[in-house]
């Protein structure tokens, strides 16, 4: 009978440490500081019309600059930027065509975005036959003699896949990628694509794209162009002239280049170990969206609600919770600007760091966490080649089962869906330099990056869940013993 006491006892109590720990284990402290009225709020106040679509470099994204920077003050962030505040200004240089600029065939002067559009910019003044070569896909490349000459090719959409997001803007730019390069290779100082049915239909967008020119950081590849060879689109109408065979282009393409400021928002929450408290686990998204553009349903601001207002307010809840309980590691909140323009926040961010940045344990980034079927979500950087860090998978992959549980997609982590999405965002430069990086998405939606990606179709409810899981994972990272290990070997498939 005693026996039998005993064994009772010892079954009871392991029962209830065992109680204890999943307890402790499946609810972080600051748990309950995520809460969906404040996260509804956020994501209403900063995707609301005062601020035009907070584009990049603009005063819309600097005026929402200011309301996080307000956002931290009042959570009770520490600033974390330069010089004592929560700013970390960067320029974005830019290069776009001149107005001055002409092309004409022929001595037949072209109406610049109308009749000639330029898909690829070059500082270059050009007077040079043209060499005919066809239809893009009966061309044989291999034969081709065109050093030193200008081309021109029919675009052909066999083989170029339109079942992806910005199919119009994607087009042009794989028709070169699948024919251009090939002719550059070769040569060739000038390139001239004949549009087909798709290049006309999605003329009026992919000019609108061409037109904005390139946005980039000092040192990035798009700061110099004036070595790259124009890459020129004309409408079918053009096709008779140029295959005459005796055409002549003449092109002075002028560029113009400026830059101005975006900005970086960084805050910190102290760690509490005398140790551990000199590393940082990040937490990243990014504040632009794409503001005043073409009109859909007569409404032309583009709120970027789901991209990014969500991971935004996600980022700012995580920062209530942390502030009531930190954690033993220190944690920065980074809230990066012009992402939209080719992560250029974060890329200035990772090569000039406001902390060190070996210090920088885990990166978790979020991008559009507020749509889609509430019990599925996705988690990047999971599967090689985009997995850094295993021990960091396992952390976010357990956090996901003791809170949302989550169905997680596999599909989009992989090297060969055409979405390419783990390029897309802000966790990319910081995975390059070796900082274990995560990246957080309820994925694409009919509204992306259009006027109705507004506050009203957030869906609160999931939010909240993608909330909370970013938090669990911080929690975890910011309180283990040993912070995540970068696995060997880590290369990205480009
Ligand atoms: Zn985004």
């Amino acid at each position: 009978m005693r026996k039998w006491i005993l064994v009772f006892s010892i079954c009871m109590l392991q029962i209830t440490v065992f109680a204890q720990t999943a307890k402790n284990v499946s609810a972080p402290p600051g748990l309950s500081s995520i809460r969906i009225e404040d996260l509804k709020k956020d994501v209403y106040d900063l995707s609301d019309a005062h601020f035009r679509g907070r584009s990049a470099g603009t005063l819309d994204e600097l005026k929402a600059s200011a309301w996080l920077v307000e956002k931290y003050r009042s959570i009770g962030l520490l600033p974390a930027g330069e010089d004592g505040t929560y700013l970390q200004f960067f320029s974005i240089l830019r290069n776009r065509v001149a107005d001055i600029s002409s092309i004409s065939i022929n001595d037949h002067k072209l109406a610049l975005w109308s009749d000639i559009a330029i898909a690829q910019m070059a500082l270059k003044n050009i007077e040079a036959p043209i060499v005919y070569l066809g239809n893009a896909v009966s061309m044989d490349t291999a034969a081709l003699h065109i050093k030193g000459k200008v081309v021109a090719l029919e675009a052909n959409p066999k083989g170029i896949n339109q079942n992806v997001s910005l199919p119009t803007w994607r087009y042009t730019r794989n028709i070169m990628v699948k024919y251009g390069n090939a002719l550059l290779s070769k040569g060739a100082i000038a390139i001239i694509f004949i549009a087909d049915e798709v290049a006309e239909n999605g003329w009026a967008d992919a000019v609108e794209n061409f037109k904005r020119g390139s946005y980039d950081i000092e040192g990035g590849p798009a700061s110099r162009v004036s070595t790259i060879v124009p890459v020129l689109w004309v409408h079918g109408s053009a096709k008779k002239e140029l295959e005459s065979g005796t055409a002549v282009l003449k092109a002075n393409i002028i560029l113009e280049r400026f830059e101005y400021p975006s900005v970086n928002i960084i805050g910190k929450i102290q760690g509490t170990d005398p140790v551990l408290s000199s590393e940082y686990l990040v937490y990243s998204g990014h504040q632009d969206a794409h503001g005043i553009r073409n009109p859909l349903h007569g409404d032309s601001i583009y709120y970027g609600a789901d991209d990014n207002a969500s991971v935004d307010a996600a980022i700012l809840a995580a920062a209530r919770a942390f502030k009531k309980n930190p954690g033993k590691r220190s944690v920065l909140f980074v809230i990066q600007g012009a992402e939209e323009r080719g992560l250029l926040g974060s890329r200035w961010f990772v090569s000039h760091p406001t902390v060190p940045q070996k210090s920088m344990v885990a990166v978790l980034n979020g991008d559009m966490i507020g749509r889609n079927n509430i019990d599925s979500a996705a988690l990047l950087g999971v599967q090689p080649p985009h997995r850094n860090s295993t021990d960091l998978v396992t952390m976010a992959l357990e956090a996901n089962k003791e809170g949302p549980a989550f169905k997680l997609d596999t599909l989009w982590d992989k090297p060969t869906h055409p979405e390419g999405w783990y390029f897309r965002s802000d966790h990319l430069p910081y995975a390059r330099v070796g900082i274990p990086a995560l990246m957080y998405t309820t994925l694409l939606h009919p509204d992306y990056h259009t006027p109705l990606d507004n506050a009203a179709n957030i869906d609160y409810a999931k939010l909240k869940k993608m909330a909370d899981w970013m938090y669990r994972t911080g929690w975890k990272v910011a309180n283990a013993q040993k912070r995540p290990a970068l696995d060997t070997g880590f290369k990205l498939e480009r």
